[in-house]
């Protein structure tokens, strides 16, 4: 057996007694854009000496859990420590870059955008979350790079603008989310707009307990099944080459192991 994806196992195992996490999605509130145009605005993160822009990153891995709009956190990107998903996809990438793309390529670390947002069309609502994918970061960044000398970012904490997201569900992932930014009158007091603001916790504090311990041991307990399968099914070939290094896996095992 490959000695890389031994260790990948014996973490593996490691990682399954490990008890962590008190389980429980908490209390994220997610922001769920409306068919047709929503109205929000953003709000600034607090820093010391002042304020900074909405732009959280958070790095998933998908494709791990049973419900596939789950998603594992990502450690090593979030908290800077080991991520037992990174190690696993980079074992898979130098024990067979090509042949186990399958493997790897679906639970790569991929990294997701947030915002906390007031919705302007519900108000009552208070702080959301909203995530979204590149396409609308690009749109932000646009306005960000466009400004001109006496402009200020549509976050500003003394002049926020109206976010306007004309949202079509039905349009292709790139066209889904089309923006505008416009002068924006609070519908509530300049203090109250500062104490959401103020209100919004850091995104790690927020999304670190997601999942279940049970999840976590679903997650694991499949991803080594996976491997061991595949691992098996590459032992078993019978054309090792040569050289006597790690034999290629077969297109039919593969398109088998997909499954
Ligand atoms: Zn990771």
């Amino acid at each position: 057996m490959d000695s890389n994806l031994k260790n990948t196992l014996a973490r593996l195992e490691q990682l399954n007694q490990r008890t962590s996490g008190k389980g429980g999605a908490g209390a994220v509130k997610y922001f769920k854009p409306k068919q047709g145009k929503n109205n929000l605005v953003a709000l600034p993160r607090i820093v010391d000496g002042g304020y900074s822009d909405p732009i959280y990153e958070w790095g998933v891995h998908k494709n791990l859990l049973d419900q596939p709009f789950m998603t594992v956190d990502c450690d090593a990107f979030n908290h800077r420590t080991d991520c037992v998903i990174c190690d696993c996809v980079k074992d898979l990438k130098q024990a067979n870059f090509k042949d186990n793309m399958f493997l790897w390529k679906p639970m790569e670390l991929q990294v997701q955008y947030f915002s906390p947002i007031i919705d302007l069309d519900n108000i009552t609502e208070g702080v959301q979350w909203w995530r979204y994918g590149k396409s609308v970061l690009s749109q932000f960044s646009t306005w960000l790079t466009n400004l001109e000398e006496e402009e200020t970012p549509y976050y500003d904490i003394n002049n926020p603008e109206k976010i306007i997201v004309a949202f079509d569900k039905n349009a292709p992932a790139m066209e889904m989310y089309k923006l505008e930014h416009k002068a924006l009158k609070l519908p509530f007091s300049k203090q109250q707009f500062e104490d959401y603001a103020a209100s919004v916790k850091p995104l790690g504090e927020i999304l670190r307990q997601r999942h279940s311990q049970e999840e976590q041991s679903t997650l694991v307990t499949k991803l080594m099944s996976r491997l061991k399968e595949e691992i098996d099914n590459a032992m078993s070939q019978a054309d090792i080459d040569a050289s006597g290094s790690k034999p290629g896996i077969s297109r039919e095992k593969l398109d088998k192991l997909k499954n």
